[in-house]
């Protein structure tokens, strides 16, 4: 076995702590990877305040790892040592359904294997994540980090990029579109630069008005305060795709349904505590259309990151000391994340 050390929530209601575990040693299509960054994803605090239900503890979370590769077993022949390479939000899937065929393994009909906060495929052994030094995983789910992104600000791509790069190549989000992303945290910002570099209109609707600046800066052609109801007014029927990135429950869907055109859509990647209540009549009245997204295939990852290399595009990055990652989740809640926070793991 592989000694391991990193962070880990040991319930819902304490804080991240040191922890000491162990990882499988190679079987022959593994890779071994020295863990550089690790990125905060809202998902780790969702899970690690067991938000969703059913999370296992000791829980070591995070699913934007970047890292170089220490190892790799005798059948490996996509990665050698060396190597710059990332995981995302799951290492297995079953490989035989037909979304595992058709390249959507992030829709496998037998539930992927999450990188944390899951068992390993046919097993009780539990997966943990990126919050820590080493990871080993399959070569299949490994994805080549272009040597141009710095390792720090590829970490983030492994979620939120593809998470918004998905939906945005998906819905044919490109020139003429008017595209809106709702909360500009992790992902929004990727959606923002992302979008812009498809070549569509972007707006960015958010609740906090003092990132106005920010979200123009990313390359938004619009900011629209969700607090100004007259500023609202003026998108109703505007966007051809509105994608939904609030992490909170707290949201009227109703005013933003009103905001897509005839025929568009609202798609939910957004993942809160409690349901939202949604009444259908902007929905009827307009044939618009509320849909759901969730992060991408192995493969169109590998897009999306040699996209972002080709387009220089990097998240907005503020790097920490894992020590330091109780209080980055607290200002990832108060919606204070300027726009990623990545953990530093050498500094474990
Ligand atoms: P984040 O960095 O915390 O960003 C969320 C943003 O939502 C905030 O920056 C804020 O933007 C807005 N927001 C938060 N509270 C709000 C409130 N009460 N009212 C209105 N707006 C509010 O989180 P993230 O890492 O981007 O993740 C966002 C959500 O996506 C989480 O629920 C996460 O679990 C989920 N997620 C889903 C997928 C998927 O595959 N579907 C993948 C990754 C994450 P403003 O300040 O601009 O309003
Ligand atoms: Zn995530
Ligand atoms: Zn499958």
């Amino acid at each position: 076995m592989i000694k391991a050390q990193g962070f880990a929530a040991l319930s819902p209601t304490t804080a991240l702590a040191p922890f000491s575990f162990e990882r499988r040693d190679p079987k022959p299509n593994d890779v071994v990877i020295d863990i550089k960054f690790s990125g905060i994803c809202h998902s780790d605090i969702h899970q690690a305040r067991d938000e969703w239900g059913g999370s296992k503890f000791p829980m070591v979370p995070g699913h934007e790892i970047a890292g170089v590769v220490r190892e790799v077993g005798s059948s490996v022949s996509k990665h050698k040592v060396g190597d710059h390479v990332g995981i995302g939000c799951f290492v297995d899937s079953c490989r035989v359904c037909d979304p595992c065929k058709r390249d959507l393994d992030q829709y496998c009909e037998q539930g992927n294997t999450p990188t944390y906060n899951g068992f390993e495929r046919g097993t009780k052994i539990p997966t943990q994540g990126g919050y820590s030094n080493v990871i080993v995983a399959d070569e299949n789910y490994v994805l080549k980090i272009p040597k141009s992104l710095p390792l720090d600000k590829a970490a983030p791509l492994l979620c939120a990029g593809i998470t918004l790069y998905s939906p945005l190549v998906h819905w044919k989000a490109g020139p003429g579109k008017k595209v809106g992303i709702m909360g500009l945290g992790g992902l929004g910002h990727m959606g923002v630069k992302i979008g812009r570099a498809l070549g569509a209109e972007i707006t960015v609707l958010s609740h906090s008005e003092k990132k106005r600046d920010d979200a123009m800066k990313m390359g938004a052609h619009h900011f629209v305060s969700t607090h100004d109801a007259e500023a609202m007014k003026k998108y109703s029927n505007y966007f051809d795709l509105i994608i939904n990135t609030v992490s909170s429950a707290d949201i009227n869907m109703g005013d933003y349904f009103g905001l897509l055109k005839l025929d568009a859509t609202l798609v939910a990647v957004g993942a809160p505590d409690r349901p939202l209540s949604v009444h259908p009549f902007p929905l009827i009245m307009k044939r618009r259309s509320y849909a759901g997204s969730v992060i991408g295939s192995i493969k169109e990852t590998q897009e999306m990151l040699d996209f972002c290399a080709k387009h220089s595009i990097t998240p907005d990055i503020e790097v920490i000391a894992p020590k330091q990652v109780n209080q980055a989740y607290e200002r990832v809640l108060k919606s204070d994340v300027r726009y990623r926070f990545v953990m530093d793991m050498a500094k474990l």
